[in-house]
């Protein structure tokens, strides 16, 4: 599905990928320090350009390139991977219903790295049910204050941007807030079982001030803005689990060759062997669904059909990662359960990919809704 171009894209980030990010991806891991050195290797090679069009400063290189970067940089280093996947979703509202002065004001510095973005929607009392959110927005002048606090936000203290969501008085709103408004604060900075260099925090507004040219789009319009928004990202996070998936098989594929028991490699028992033959299997057909809805996005799809396939290719990358990993381990024995082995920690990294930007549960819901808008009448009628 690639062309040449993109393919070229695909082999610089790989290579970027095997030979700068891999080699720190067990330190990044075991540190649990946000990775500047990445930050600063996406910015000299304009990864973040990826993300973005030309007339805001990027290469206007198309959601699917997006996608396949992610999962490349994922293959070795989800943390990594991450810092691409977040730079998106925290841009995304902006690109979508920003004005042309929020796009000229934000995405240039975005899209060369200076900046980092992040969205915070979730809050402690609502996650899955993200409409229930209490932080609230009230127009002052030319200002809107802010009170509340938002829970689970990546990027937290590393980014620049945050889309922030609040209740205003016509219904929740989507706003800009730059780190240095005042009252802006970053809280706990949560400890966690995987991607670990990835900062995941609290961030508290107490009559956080913010102008009223940072709202996004009008006031009550932002719930169907993070739900847009979502639609889009969740394929990043699908391509986050894929990268995982892939690098744990190509990981457990080598080890299989070597190992020996009974006096064979391991990958020449059949049981080994089938293990091996699923787990590509199954990466392979994510890849299908991942590219197809990169593809679709890049052709303009919006609206239901957006949504469930963007939920689709969520659910099954997201889980081929968490299955993929755990068998990856298991190839490997107790070696895979030792650290000094990456795929102990490819297997906790994909436990967050069924979580985050709604969980599988959450995916399974919204697909199913899409399916009983749709009409197969005609099927029970032939019958
Ligand atoms: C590392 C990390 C990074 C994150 N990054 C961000 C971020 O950048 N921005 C942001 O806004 N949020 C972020 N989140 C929050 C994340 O999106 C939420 O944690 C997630 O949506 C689930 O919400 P919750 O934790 O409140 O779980 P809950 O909503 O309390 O759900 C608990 C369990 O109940 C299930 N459940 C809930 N409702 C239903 C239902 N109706 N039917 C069936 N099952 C249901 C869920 O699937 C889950 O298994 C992050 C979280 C983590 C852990």
């Amino acid at each position: 599905m690639l062309s040449p171009e993109q393919r070229e894209i695909r082999d610089l980030v790989r290579t970027l990928a095997r030979e700068r990010i891999g080699p720190r991806a067990a330190e990044i891991d075991k540190s649990a320090e946000f990775p500047w050195d990445v930050v600063d290797l996406y910015r000299e090679n304009g990864l973040f350009g990826l993300l973005f069009d030309e007339e805001h400063g990027g290469v206007g290189a198309s959601a699917l390139m997006t996608l396949v970067a992610i999962e490349e940089v994922a293959k070795v280093c989800a943390t990594s991977a991450l810092i691409l996947a977040v730079q998106e979703l925290g841009s995304l509202a902006i690109k979508l219903v920003g004005t042309d002065d929020q796009k000229r004001r934000f995405l240039p510095k975005l899209a060369s790295g200076e900046w980092l973005a992040a969205y915070a929607l979730t809050e402690a009392g609502s996650g899955s049910d993200s409409a229930a959110m209490r932080t609230t927005a009230r127009r002052d002048g030319d200002e809107y204050v802010i009170d509340g606090a938002k829970r689970f936000i990546t990027n937290a203290g590393v980014a620049h941007v945050y889309v922030c969501f609040a209740r205003a008085d016509d219904g929740i709103s989507a706003f800009v807030v730059e780190a240095d408004a005042p009252g802006f604060q970053v809280g706990r900075i949560e400890p966690k079982m995987g991607i670990k260099g990835s900062t995941t925090g609290e961030i508290l507004l107490d009559g956080c001030r913010v102008p009223a040219d940072n709202l996004l789009g009008e006031e009550g319009e932002g719930f169907h803005v993070a739900m847009q928004v979502l639609d889009r990202s969740r394929p990043g996070i699908a391509a986050q689990g894929l990268g995982l998936a892939q690098g744990a098989t190509d990981y457990a594929l080598e080890y299989a060759r070597t190992r020996e028991t009974f006096g064979e490699p391991i990958a020449r028992h059949q049981l080994v062997a089938g293990m091996l033959a699923e787990m590509e299997t199954k990466c392979e057909a994510a890849r299908g669904l991942l590219y197809r809805c990169g593809a679709a996005i890049d052709e303009g799809a919006t609206g239901p059909d957006l949504t469930k396939l963007s939920a689709m290719t969520k659910l099954f990358c997201t889980d081929v990662a968490m299955e993929v990993t755990t068998d990856a381990v298991q190839v490997l024995g107790g070696y895979g359960y030792i650290q000094e082995y990456p795929v102990e920690r490819m297997m906790r990294d994909a436990k967050i990919t069924q979580i985050y930007e709604g969980t599988n549960q959450i995916q399974r819901l919204v697909i199913a809704r899409e399916m009983l808008k749709e009409q197969r009448a005609f099927l029970l009628a032939s019958s």
